[in-house]
């Protein structure tokens, strides 16, 4: 056999070996509404960065899809999806917030309004690319032809009956500046993005400690019968909530000690893990992070002035 032809043939059965396939399998959570769960992991070239929830209702008027995933291949294969399974053209997309999992999938539906907070189209412009850089650093080809497709429709808090289901978008922030809550008040079931974690810890790049508690506070107060939080298990009560709730406070309560007795980031970093969260996956890693991220703001705050010149 000619060289060539047999690197052709390798080359080829390469490819076929990585098919890129997503393992998406929508779970009905409540009438007409799906979840499609992802695994409580970090982005890795196994998983293709399948670590989000997205979910979509299925209403008279068309399918609603939240958050759109991590790539050009799964917003394409969560489609397909879609539209397999409900015999049904998605009609409009809402996007929780600006982080890369959760909307890089958006090119796929350009076709159709794609909603989301003010704060959360300005953070895709900002940051959008930096995000799809740093993607296809951690999972490689699984982003290959990703293209930055920010939001084109502001999302207004309030409700709007679509398609028979009273879906309501509540505007709130914490986890990032622009946090975008959707409430099916026909269904009960309460998409909460990155607001609520479950038994997955939460990321803090772009959060206020502060403000996102205070927003679990009034989450917590909505009468939902379904929650469906951006990373880990769909619930049915409010167990996700107290928990992001109590890690948070712990976090909080932990860092502004360190930072009073003047601890550096790699002390801080070592903290032990409360016996509470110690099951929570990825708990060490995003400490490591969110002391990256929050520390320095902190020791600063907490430096001494300087001795007035005499
Ligand atoms: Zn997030």
């Amino acid at each position: 056999m000619k060289r060539w032809l047999l690197m052709l043939l390798l080359v080829n059965a390469t490819a076929v070996a990585e098919s890129f396939e997503y393992p998406l399998q929508p779970q009905p959570v409540a009438t007409d509404t799906y979840v499609i769960e992802g695994k409580t992991e970090d982005f890795s070239k196994q998983n293709g960065g399948f670590i989000v929830n997205t979910g979509f209702i299925v209403t008279t008027a068309g399918v609603v899809v939240i958050d759109t995933g991590v790539s050009r291949r799964f917003g394409e294969q969560q489609r397909a999806v879609i539209e397999k399974l409900t015999g049904k053209k998605v009609v409009r997309v809402y996007i929780t917030h600006h982080h890369p999992d959760h909307f890089l999938g958006n090119q796929t539906y350009t076709d159709v309004p794609i909603y989301a907070l003010p704060a959360t189209r300005d953070g895709i412009k900002a940051e959008g690319e930096t995000f799809n850089g740093n993607m296809y650093r951690m999972v490689g080809d699984w982003m290959r032809d990703t293209r930055v497709t920010p939001p084109t429709q502001d999302a207004k808090a309030g409700k709007e009956t679509v398609g028979g289901h009273e879906l309501e978008v509540i505007a709130l922030q914490g986890h990032t500046a622009g946090d975008l809550v959707l409430f099916d008040h026909t269904t009960g079931v309460l998409f909460s993005g990155d607001l609520v974690f479950n038994n997955r810890a939460a990321t803090t790049p772009h959060a206020t400690l502060a403000m996102w508690l205070t927003t679990l506070d009034s989450l917590q107060a909505l009468p939902f019968k379904t929650l469906v939080p951006g990373h880990g298990n769909v619930a049915s009560d409010t167990a996700p909530i107290q928990q992001t709730r109590a890690y948070l406070q712990w976090l909080q309560t932990t860092l502004e000690d360190a930072a009073a007795h003047g601890l550096d980031m790699l002390e801080v970093m070592q903290t032990p893990i409360p016996a509470d969260f110690q099951h929570v996956a990825l708990v060490q890693h995003e400490l490591r992070r969110s002391v990256s991220h929050l520390y320095p703001a902190l020791e600063q705050a907490h430096l001494k002035p300087a001795k007035p010149a005499e």
